[in-house]
């Protein structure tokens, strides 16, 4: 089947199995065609719980977006595009390592990116997203807090708590520590009118030359709103968006050879074909007194401001 034709496929095949395609924002412009909410990850799990007559989901993302998917939303089968589609940072801490450090001090609240696996969650106080972190660990009664695992998003955080402690650990994402102040600057000299938005799990000194920092969806609100051209630091898939959207407007990839996650890339549009029809993908399962503990964390997350 050439593209077209997939993507027709596709569509029949969601009204046959009755299954509701979410895709994150970062997926390819040919996944985000065919998807029927994209968004990011808590705005995709939200959104499917709220669609209480579908009882299948197929997420196109990474794994940890679709156990979210299913935390929330257990009564449903949820599959994952691609069964190897996963997000290092999600997996960069062994949940043994963080009980050991609660252990010994538990007087720290310990504070979960939602960029994290399910058994990191269960051992975590509450999660933020990217644009609810600052709100969210200002609110939180300790007044010491272990931020995991994204160095990054974490210093920002700090930044603007300077009331609280918050120690960090040394987990990144890949994709967006690899942005360096060179290809900023590079980026500039190219596009020198261009405004420089970016997403804080970009390093800090990055992240000092940028004019707005802020989470895939914040990004986008800003460039719709921006009246100049402007240059994106995070993922690719978001410059795509922006750019199909509005291609009247000046929109530029930052770094367009390191800001590509190769596992959001992963899924393919026959993928996708396949998963609908059950051949591919994985269908996920988490143990329910598991998947309790980590929702405890989703559920601080939503009390604290999410
Ligand atoms: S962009 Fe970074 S945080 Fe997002 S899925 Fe890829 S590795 Fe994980």
């Amino acid at each position: 089947m050439n593209t077209t034709e997939l993507k027709q496929a596709i569509i029949q095949a969601k009204k046959e199995t009755d299954t509701l395609v979410l895709a994150h924002t970062y997926q390819a412009p040919e996944i985000i065609d065919i998807a029927d909410i994209t968004g990011d990850s808590f705005a995709l799990s939200k959104a499917a719980a709220k669609m209480t007559d579908k009882k299948r989901v197929l997420l196109c993302g990474v794994r940890f977006m679709a156990d979210t998917v299913k935390i929330l939303s257990p009564e449903k089968e949820v599959v994952l595009s691609h069964k190897s589609a996963t997000c290092p940072m999600a997996e960069q801490i062994a949940p043994e390592r963080v009980r050991a450090f609660r252990e010994e001090n538990p007087d720290v609240c310990v504070c979960a990116y939602i960029n994290t696996s399910t058994e990191l969650k269960a051992e975590c106080d509450v999660c933020v997203t990217s644009s609810t972190a600052v709100k969210i660990v200002s609110s939180l009664p300790s007044q010491k807090v272990l931020f995991i695992p994204d160095q990054n998003l974490g210093g920002y955080v700090a930044k603007f708590v300077p009331e609280k402690e918050i120690i960090l650990w040394d987990g990144c994402c890949p994709t967006h520590h690899s942005v360096s102040v060179k290809d900023v600057l590079d980026a500039k000299a190219k596009h020198p009118g261009a405004k420089i938005a970016v997403h804080p799990e970009c390093r800090k000194e990055v992240v000092d030359l940028c004019d707005f920092i802020g989470s895939t969806s914040e990004i986008i609100d800003f460039c719709k709103n921006c009246e100049e051209d402007v240059l994106i630091a995070t993922e690719r898939g978001v410059c795509d968006k922006l750019s199909r959207d509005y291609p009247e407007r000046g929109f530029y990839q930052l770094a367009p050879n390191k800001l590509v996650c190769p596992n959001m890339k992963m899924t393919t549009l026959e993928n996708v074909y396949k998963a609908l029809l059950g051949e591919f993908g994985d269908v996920i399962e988490i143990e329910e007194e598991l998947r309790l503990k980590a929702k405890r964390s989703i559920d601080n997350m939503l009390k604290y401001g999410g």
